[in-house]
């Protein structure tokens, strides 16, 4: 038996959220798809942090070097034109159907991935800072994580604070930026021995990341594995060498 919802899904045509052609209710056309989703693209990225690498490389030089606690990152997207605009729509605009459209995203590059992940027992969103939350009304990686967690029937815990407020300078180079967080999320209970998807809208230089899966670990859990809506291009602080 469908829900309403369900129902309205598979019968409502609408439009893409990108281009405006007939899509499924709250889905990419077909065309829109091949351009934004990595599941269409060839390529190589770095199976723990998910940037991009030359073809045949496991891992980034980056996670090479200081080796995130998050021991794998699934993103749906890079975090390019135009599936950039879809998650400014959410961040920017408000537009929380995005979520919604993200979570089936991550799921669908879940299914497909040639790297399992352990089996999650939970999915964590990272907590916005009050200003954000202020500025927004409501938090874009708490938004994903709900509908991630309802397509995965994965349970949702919201078990990470912040530990102070104040914005991450985007602008600080990898080390300096790691630096700037150091410390910034602890947990609000001990966590079980479970994995955990740590979930965000976009993952940068994964430092905010590294401390919420460093924070998560800290408080009981297995490990943690990133989900998130898409990946930017992170320019390399390290000599490329080959491995
Ligand atoms: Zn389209
Ligand atoms: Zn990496």
């Amino acid at each position: 038996m469908y829900s309403i919802h369900h129902l309205f899904r598979k019968v409502l045509i609408i439009a893409c959220p990108l281009c405006g052609m007939a899509a499924r209710a709250g889905d990419l056309c077909e065309g829109c798809a091949r351009d934004v989703l990595r599941i269409h693209q060839s390529g190589a990225w770095c199976l723990q942090c998910a940037v991009r690498v030359d073809q045949g490389r496991q891992r980034c030089n980056q996670c090479v070097h200081a080796n995130p606690a998050y021991i794998q990152t699934i993103t749906a997207m890079d975090y390019a034109y135009p599936g950039a605009l879809l998650v400014r729509g959410l961040k920017e605009r408000g537009r929380l159907a995005e979520a919604g459209l993200f979570a089936r995203m991550l799921a669908n590059t879940l299914a497909t991935h040639p790297h399992a992940l352990p089996a999650l027992g939970a999915l964590v969103p990272i907590p916005s800072s009050r200003a954000s939350l202020q500025k927004r009304g409501f938090s874009p990686a708490a938004e994903i994580a709900r509908a991630l967690s309802a397509q995965l029937t994965v349970p949702l815990k919201p078990w990470l604070q912040r530990t102070r407020e104040g914005g991450i300078q985007k602008a600080l180079d990898f080390e300096a930026r790691r630096q700037s967080v150091r410390g910034l999320y602890d947990c609000i209970r001990t966590v079980p021995p479970v994995w955990v998807g740590v979930v965000d809208d976009v993952l940068t230089s994964g430092s905010t990341m590294h401390e919420a899966a460093l924070a998560l670990k800290r408080a009981g859990a297995l490990g943690a594995v990133a989900l998130v809506a898409a990946r930017t291009a992170w320019a390399p602080t390290l000599p490329e060498t080959e491995m």
